[in-house]
C-alpha cells in the first residue's frame, strides 16, 4: 500500500538527514528510531529532533 504519509516521510527524512544538531556542536541528524517510532536522531548526542510519524 502506498500512502501520502510515506512520501512525506521520505521527503522529510531526505531533507533533515545530515543537518547539524541543535543540541550539540558536532552532531548530524540521521534517521533512526525513538520509542519505537521513526525519528531523526543526532549521531553525536542521540537527541531525537523530529518524531512525526
Ligand atoms: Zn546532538
Amino acid at each position: 500500500m502506498q500512502s501520502i504519509d510515506s512520501s512525506m516521510e521520505h521527503e522529510l527524512r531526505e531533507h533533515l538527514a545530515g543537518q547539524p544538531c541543535a543540541f550539540c556542536d558536532d552532531g548530524r541528524l540521521t534517521a533512526g528510531t525513538y520509542k519505537g517510532n521513526t525519528a531523526m536522531l543526532c549521531t553525536n548526542c542521540g537527541t531525537p529532533t523530529v518524531q512525526l510519524w
